[in-house]
């Protein structure tokens, strides 16, 4: 008979004892119900016999160590963090002390160098820089090319880069940080007009993954970009198709209503909090869109 009764629910409520009564409405309550939860159902497929009273540091740390194995995979630093708060709410919940180097979420990632094709060596940022600048980072021990890593982890930021990569790296950076500010997107639309213009896919859009070619690419777009600026941004169909609604309800309000159109397209950027010289319908982003068209919805009531 199986006898793993859900313990998640008996779990928390050990855990809420011991943090006191206001903690189930903390942010770090709900992460915790998804941990205990999640090592609770981890349980019943292999540990079908398992009560909570029989939970030990064993069961734990290969629970946690399962989860590892998944996260080194195709690691994230959302997932390492997970992670660690795991062993942290577990450790809290039944009296362990797991630490997480008990497992290999810290330890180096494999990272090839794509011009010698050497695997990197994993070493102290003063080891390049000649003192302490940031964590870790992979270097290639024949061309010394080098990437950092993620805050806290072991998890390279993109792909090794000599010199001038990273001199490319870093132009690339700055006008297209530039380029999305000035346009007043967020860095999600503008990372998504990125891989769109690229043609590659998201998880493969990001600066420190780019080689030399593709920051010339980048260069050369953004170039041509701020170029036609003052025209319609080269932006998603999604942001286009609002842009067009704004516009034909605009102009349909001024007809219908008699308005000047100039002096109405005024008196929606004040509306938008924006400011009325440099305004332009074509620099919205979908959701100043959708302001503006519930705005003039209004205008018409
Ligand atoms: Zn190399």
């Amino acid at each position: 008979m199986r006898k793993n009764k859900r313990f998640d629910y008996a779990a928390i409520s050990v855990l809420c004892s011991k943090k006191g009564e206001n903690f189930n409405k903390t942010k770090e309550f709900g992460g915790a119900r998804r941990v205990l939860t999640g090592f609770y159902k981890w349980t019943v497929n292999k540990y079908p016999e398992l009560t909570i009273q029989s939970i030990n540091r064993e069961i734990c740390l290969e629970y946690i160590r399962s989860k590892v194995a998944t996260f080194r995979l195709n690691p994230t630093q959302k997932d390492h963090s997970f992670i660690t708060f795991s062993i942290r709410i577990l450790n809290e919940t039944f009296d362990m002390d797991i630490a997480d180097s008990e497992t290999n979420i810290n330890e180096p990632f494999k990272v090839v160098c794509d011009k010698c094709n050497t695997e990197a060596k994993y070493v102290d940022s003063s080891v390049i820089y000649g003192r302490k600048r940031g964590g870790m980072r992979y270097r290639c021990p024949v061309c010394g090319a080098h990437v950092g890593t993620h805050d806290g982890t072991s998890i390279p930021l993109g792909t090794l880069a000599d010199p001038e990569l990273q001199k490319y790296r870093k132009y690339v950076h700055t006008y297209f940080d530039k380029m999305w500010k000035e346009n007043g997107w967020t860095r999600t639309e503008a990372y998504k007009w990125l891989s769109e213009k690229l043609k590659l896919p998201s998880e493969k859009t990001h600066i420190a993954m780019f080689d030399l070619a593709t920051c010339k690419k980048v260069l050369a777009i953004l170039g041509d970009n701020k170029k036609t600026e003052s025209d319609t941004p080269d932006i998603d169909n999604e942001t286009l198709k609002y842009h067009k609604y704004v516009k034909y309800y605009l102009s349909k309000l001024c007809k219908d209503y008699g308005y000047d159109l100039s002096a109405t397209t005024d008196w929606l950027a004040t509306n938008l909090s924006l400011p009325v010289d440099d305004f332009k319908i074509e620099n919205l982003n979908v959701s100043m869109c959708k302001r503006a068209l519930a705005i003039i919805g209004d205008a018409r009531k």
